[in-house]
């Protein structure tokens, strides 16, 4: 398989052919998948830049394929967006993701934000609000420790109703991140007028800025610029020390990345102490 922009999958075999099988078996293990509930959550902890105190966690899906192995968010989730399918895994990626929230809360009385990455389809599906609601009392979740990450592609088709339901989604207390800020076309001047609480540099401008000054200094940028605006930021794939004293440097609020923790099944996110060890 082969990207081909940014939501645009193609599928090839060796002789630069279409894929079409692939693509259909591929299709139907993923709707067998969602059926049995295959998939997994891991949590990767985001710390408090300076202290490294974990302050929330994010979702992110995991397939365990039974031939295949792990197969990686990057190829199921495009082929769930294209094929529709990601209406009903996103679903339970945010059922599952509340639930364990709730556990976590309920007995081990750790009060941890959780963050849902959620596609543009099914943030723009009409009954999102309502499905947000029901999980929310289904679970018992706080809608206070509830976070959804949304990209700036959720403003494509109607910036108007997007905004709406993002302040919607905050009257309930649900707070809603930007997601790889930065990598869009039209990043700055729609911020304006959306009623986010954060956003999250993409991990890109992490790794660029070390050696790239141009790079710096739109990560300084956008960190001075989205304080102005009451918002907070955290920055993504934080790989190396020199990057957190960096960002720490210019004031980034929130750390995410390899350097403080992998994504970790629900068990092993319980055992990590509350401080992470290289913070
Ligand atoms: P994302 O939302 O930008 O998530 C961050 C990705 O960066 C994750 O990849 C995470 O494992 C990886 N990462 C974190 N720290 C580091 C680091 O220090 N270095 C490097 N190299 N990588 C790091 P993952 O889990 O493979 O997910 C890829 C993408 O798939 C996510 O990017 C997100 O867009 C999407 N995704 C994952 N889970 C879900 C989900 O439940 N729903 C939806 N709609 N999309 C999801
Ligand atoms: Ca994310
Ligand atoms: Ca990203
Ligand atoms: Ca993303």
């Amino acid at each position: 398989a082969k990207q081909k922009g940014r939501n645009t999958w193609e599928w090839y075999n060796g002789e630069g052919q279409r894929d079409v099988t692939e693509f259909v078996l591929l299709r139907h293990d993923l709707h067998a998948a969602i059926q049995s509930e295959q998939f997994e959550l891991h949590y990767q902890p985001i710390v408090d830049a300076v202290s490294g105190t974990v302050r929330s966690v994010e979702a992110l899906v995991r397939w365990p394929h039974p031939k295949r192995g792990q197969l990686s968010p990057g190829i199921f989730i495009p082929l769930a967006e294209q094929t529709g399918q990601i209406i009903d895994l996103g679903r339970w990626v945010l059922r599952q993701a509340c639930q364990d929230a709730a556990d976590l809360l309920e007995n081990d009385g750790w009060v941890l934000p959780v963050a849902v990455n959620i596609s543009s389809l099914q943030f723009r599906r009409e009954g999102f609000l309502q499905e947000v609601c029901d999980i929310l009392a289904e679970t018992g979740l706080p809608a206070e420790l509830l976070e959804l990450e949304v990209t700036e592609s959720v403003l494509m088709q109607g910036a108007k109703q997007a905004i709406s339901l993002i302040a919607s989604l905050r009257k309930l207390g649900v707070r809603v991140a930007l997601d790889d800020f930065g990598t869009g076309f039209s990043s700055l001047s729609y911020l304006r007028d959306l009623p986010i609480n954060k956003v999250k540099l993409d991990r890109s401008f992490i790794r660029d800025m070390v050696f790239d000054r141009n790079c710096a200094a739109i990560v300084q940028g956008i960190i001075t610029m989205a304080h102005h605006m009451g918002l907070v930021v955290v920055a993504e794939g934080v790989e190396e020390i020199e990057q957190q004293q960096d960002l720490v440097r210019r004031h980034c609020d929130y750390l995410q990345g390899f350097h403080f923790s992998r994504p970790v099944p629900l068990h092993e996110l319980k055992r990590l102490p509350d401080r992470l060890p290289y913070g």
